[in-house]
């Protein structure tokens, strides 16, 4: 399959490696947008959060329990969580991830 982060989950791609489990996958971002910036990714390929179904929500719910885990660890006492579902919202790598901002430059919100 043509996706990017299957590519890194394969390590076909390197990748500055956080945290990994046998479901998720946690690593910095290429381009990081605040101080610290990183991406956790189930490593069963789920397209984006629209695909999220009954059957494969304990990954997502397993998730949402490592990000403050690893925020802990990393010293985080403050950060924000996002997904971008679609195109229009700016998605760009079409293997659901979360991605998981902190630092100083967190005060512009839209929501
Ligand atoms: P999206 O725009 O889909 O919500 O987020 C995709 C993210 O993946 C972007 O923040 C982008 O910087 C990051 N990204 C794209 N290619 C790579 C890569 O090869 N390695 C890493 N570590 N991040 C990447
Ligand atoms: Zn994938």
């Amino acid at each position: 399959m043509d996706c990017l982060f299957c590519k890194i989950l394969a390590g076909e791609i390197p990748s500055k490696k956080i945290y990994e489990d046998n479901l998720c996958y946690a690593f910095y971002d290429i381009a990081p947008q605040s101080d610290t910036h990183f991406l956790v990714v189930p490593k069963q390929h789920i397209c984006c959060a629209a695909e999220i179904t009954a059957e494969n929500a304990d990954v997502v719910a397993h998730i949402f329990t490592v990000i403050p885990k690893l925020c802990k660890e990393l010293g985080l006492d403050s950060y924000r969580i996002i997904n971008n579902c679609g195109a229009g919202a700016g998605q760009t790598v079409l293997h659901l991830h979360f991605h998981v901002l902190s630092g100083s430059n967190l005060g512009e919100r839209l929501v």
